[in-house]
């Protein structure tokens, strides 16, 4: 009974666990779904394939330091923009 109530508890925790961590890697709705409903229908073969999926796929930057520039001249970070606001720098990609 104990050990069952066990197995039930860290089951709802793995499936919370899978579904933020889903989310952090900005996993789209569909996907998302079809991983957590794998992980409930069959818990043995989907958890292994996702931990090796998981481990292929680093984490995606978040779009705020992806679009953000460092001035190679001043080190101004500048925003969506091909030439330093500050100095005049071209910043090279
Ligand atoms: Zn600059």
């Amino acid at each position: 009974m104990l050990l069952k109530a066990i197995a039930i508890c860290s089951f709802i925790y793995l499936t919370y666990w899978m579904y933020k961590d889903l989310r952090s890697r900005q996993i789209n709705a569909v996907m998302t779904i079809a991983w957590l409903s794998a992980l409930i229908l069959v818990p043995y073969i989907s958890l292994p394939i996702y931990l090796i999926v998981r481990a292929f796929s680093p984490k995606k930057i978040s779009n705020a330091q992806s679009i953000s520039h460092l001035c190679s001249k001043c080190g101004y970070e500048n925003k969506k923009t091909s030439s330093c606001k500050k100095c005049g720098n071209t910043i090279t990609l």
